[in-house]
């Protein structure tokens, strides 16, 4: 069993269980050894068991105690002191857990798999100590021993992730996919961007093409990736690659059609450039149309016809967008406004009264007062924190 891929109390308790079972054994196999032994080992059982219990029952601390004195009288059981270390760690006592975890490792007749165990032990200390560099050895040592160890890579990949060494984070992610199967390109995508990112701040505004290149790399791992696309067309724009960079914003409304408003005011900017404003109006009208408009584009369309004085034009976007979105309450407010600024009163008050009924029709009828649960209907044992009687009318 490798039990580094258990944390906390279940390996604890999993581990106390096989030790004491092993205690048993010895005891009953070695009846002939000296009394003093004996009375050691029974010592040490009844110290395994009292841990047990207390860890049983909650109580970390006690638990420490009794697990400290078998540690004491059996300065070999390696998996008590790991388990300890990792329970010292887990209640931030991460010196102790540190030390813990060192003496293991010095012990030169350990077995490989207690030492890639220790180590690995030794690096989640340091990591959670915030020692960067030794962690980052301590994990590559457990990567010498075993090239596959996936909680090692994961570990220092956020590791990396979280210091800002985008490279090394991408090199990493890119051995924990190949070992795990599982690929990310969400993540990947966002490193490749941080990389291009530093790139571009490093080349100026004369040499944005390094830059460029992750960004597509980025767009390529993850077509549905807003800030590649926003990015590589703000570049391209940059560079004076205006088609290019009409190219890029527009990509986003055919892949990720729920996100592509925010791109609407660069690709704007870039038709602008172009003296190309009837070409925006086409791609926008096409793009609201489209069945899986957000409303946000349909609220900022709206918005921008209107800022043209084409508020009836407005008005029917609106309309066409709030039929399919009832609940949208920026939908509604716009469209309340601009039938009001009409003199259509009547219209307005009836989007007003549908989309009030809509959220209606939506809230929940109860809360629990303890955790917050909700639900239409009362229970009067909550089903998330079993309070009886708890649930408030909303
Ligand atoms: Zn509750």
């Amino acid at each position: 069993m490798d039990l580094v891929h258990l944390t906390g109390w279940a390996a604890l308790a999993i581990t106390v269980g096989a030790v004491v079972f092993r205690a048993g054994y010895r005891m009953g196999r070695e009846d002939a050894s000296g009394f003093g032994e004996d009375q050691e080992r029974r010592q040490e059982t009844s110290y395994t068991f009292r841990g047990l219990n207390f860890l049983l029952s909650d109580e970390p601390d006690k638990a420490i105690e009794a697990f400290v004195n078998v540690v004491r009288i059996n300065s070999e059981t390696v998996e008590i002191h790991l388990s300890l270390g990792n329970l010292f760690r887990s209640r931030g006592e991460v010196g102790r857990a540190i030390r813990i975890h060192q003496n293991l490792i010095a012990r030169p007749n350990l077995s490989d798999a207690h030492r890639k165990a220790a180590l690995y032990a030794l690096a989640e200390d340091y990591r959670q100590g915030g020692f960067v560099d030794r962690a980052v050895d301590a994990y590559r040592r457990v990567l010498d021993l075993d090239a596959h160890h996936r909680k090692a890579l994961a570990g220092l990949q956020a590791l990396h992730e979280n210091e800002g060494r985008w490279d090394m984070a991408l090199e990493v992610l890119r051995r924990l996919t190949r070992v795990t199967g599982e690929e990310d390109p969400r993540r990947e995508a966002h490193l490749l961007i941080k990389i291009g990112l530093d790139l571009s701040r490093a080349g100026g505004e004369s040499d944005q093409q390094p830059a460029v290149e992750w960004f597509r790399k980025a767009v390529r791992v993850y077509p549905g990736c807003v800030e590649a696309f926003r990015l590589l067309g703000e570049a391209q724009l940059a560079q004076g690659k205006v088609k290019a960079a009409i190219q890029s914003f527009a990509t986003l409304k055919k892949n990720r059609p729920s996100h592509f408003f925010m791109l609407v005011e660069p690709l704007k900017r870039a038709y602008a450039q172009k003296g190309d404003l009837e070409g925006f109006e086409s791609c926008m009208r096409d793009a609201v149309n489209a069945p899986a408009a957000s409303p946000r584009l349909v609220a900022l369309w709206s918005r921008e016809l209107q800022s043209h004085n084409r508020t009836r034009e407005a008005v029917d976007v609106l309309l066409k967008g709030y039929s399919k979105y009832p609940g949208s309450v920026v939908l509604a407010r716009l469209l309340v406004r601009l039938l009001e600024h009409l003199n259509r009163e009547e219209e307005a008050l009836g989007v007003a009264v549908r989309c009030l009924d809509h959220l209606l029709s939506q809230q929940p009828g109860f809360q629990c007062s303890q955790c917050g649960f909700q639900a239409q209907d009362i229970y009067w044992k909550c089903p998330q924190c079993h309070r009886w009687d708890t649930m408030e009318p909303m």
